[in-house]
């Protein structure tokens, strides 16, 4: 069931992704457009200071709208969401390019116009191409400009005969910085997502990494990594020759607890249990849970005798404590078997001695500390 469940959302899943993904992708499409209309407009005045004619400005808006609702249109209809780069910026940039170029050749009058855009074209790409894309992109640009200026004799042009055309020049280049502006400060901000998504990664990281660590119920350290620290401890108490010991806690007729007040009463007072242990060892004392209602402490540093005074004030701080809040008639007592590490003995050794430790508390009668 869990698995055609999963089979089923994950589809779904891809295509929520894609059409976030095409959402996104929709506003540098209409920044373009809204480009070529300002471009096609200065071309227009241009035409009106007779300059060019008009068809120069009506064509180039058409073909720069045009060509970028192309993109826009296999962007919304998912074609590019198949390519890694799904913006697909090279081939937008060589069609651009293409534009500029060709628009330079057929009105050479204004082609400085249209050698400014390039700039706007290629600053624009670079952001999200890569370094051999972008020399692939610079060098069509490049190959495009030397055929236009060596290989033919366009009389390529900045008008500056009037003062129209000399007000037209300044608008090209002031709209062209404010682009250019633009453009950086959408690099600024792919940047700053960038980084924030880093950190949320990170985030999310370390948030896996505790919940792989705890155990669910009570907060603790769960099987496997109250384990691993048991191990490294022991380790570290051979290498140096310091005390460490082991206890093994359990909850003392736990099934009666569950069987009279309820599973979630038990579940509760498991976890009372383990915030209240918590709370009386030290930071570099490790608690886990073992099994159902047993857990796992590791007290480095700590001899036999100290860790059996330690872990039996926790046992009379539990058996004393008003455990009523959680259902009437409620009390809690543990056992608990302690040994301390040997040399060259491994972490089985140590529990079984620890086990039979509590076996014998239990058999003495419960509530209490054996080692
Ligand atoms: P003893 O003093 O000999 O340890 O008796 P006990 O009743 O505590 O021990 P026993 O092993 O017979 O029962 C343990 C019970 O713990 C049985 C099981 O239902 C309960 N238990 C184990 N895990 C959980 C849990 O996560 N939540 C709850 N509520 N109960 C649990
Ligand atoms: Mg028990
Ligand atoms: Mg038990």
């Amino acid at each position: 069931m869990a698995q055609a469940l999963s089979d089923i959302s994950v589809p779904a899943q891809a295509s929520k992704d894609a059409v976030k993904r095409a959402r996104r992708r929709r506003p540098t499409y209409v920044a373009q457009s809204v480009s070529y209309v300002l471009d096609a407009a200065i071309l227009w005045l241009y035409h009106l200071a007779g300059t060019t004619d008009g068809w120069i400005g009506v064509g180039y808006g058409a073909a720069g709208v045009g060509w970028t609702g192309l993109m826009l249109a296999a962007s919304e209809l998912h074609f590019t969401d198949r390519f890694r780069d799904h913006y697909l910026t090279v081939p937008q940039s060589f069609g651009s390019i293409a534009i500029q170029l060709t628009a330079i050749y057929l009105a050479p009058e204004v082609g400085f116009y249209f050698v400014s855009v390039l700039f706007i074209v290629l600053g624009f790409g670079a952001l999200r191409m890569s370094a051999k894309q972008t020399g692939a992109v610079w060098t069509f640009a490049a190959v495009g400009l030397t055929v236009l200026f060596v290989c033919t004799d366009r009389p390529i042009a900045m008008p500056m005969g009037t003062p129209a055309e000399r007000q037209l020049a300044l608008l090209c280049f002031v709209t062209a910085l404010g682009r250019c502006a633009f453009t950086g400060l959408y690099g600024s901000s792919l940047r700053e997502m960038l980084y924030k998504r880093g950190n949320q990664l990170k985030e999310a990281h370390a948030r896996i990494e505790e919940l792989a660590q705890v155990d669910e119920l009570t907060g603790v350290l769960n099987r496997r990594y109250v384990m691993r620290a048991l191990n490294e401890e022991m380790l570290r108490a051979q290498r140096s020759g310091s005390p460490c010991s082991v206890a093994i806690v359990d909850l003392d007729f736990f099934k009666r607890i569950n069987d009279r007040h309820g599973h979630p009463v038990g579940d509760e007072v498991l976890r009372s249990f383990a915030i209240c242990v918590a709370a009386n060892i030290r930071a570099v004392d490790k608690l886990g849970r073992y099994g159902g209602e047993e857990f796992l402490l590791v007290l480095p540093g700590a001899p036999q005798d100290e860790a059996v005074q330690v872990v039996d004030r926790i046992r009379r701080i539990v058996a004393e404590m008003n455990w009523d809040a959680l259902g009437e008639g409620v009390a809690v007592t543990m056992s608990a078997g302690v040994a301390q590490v040997r040399r060259d003995k491994a972490p089985d050794e140590i529990l079984s001695r620890a086990d039979l430790a509590l076996y014998r508390a239990k058999n003495a009668g419960r509530n209490r500390v054996c080692s």
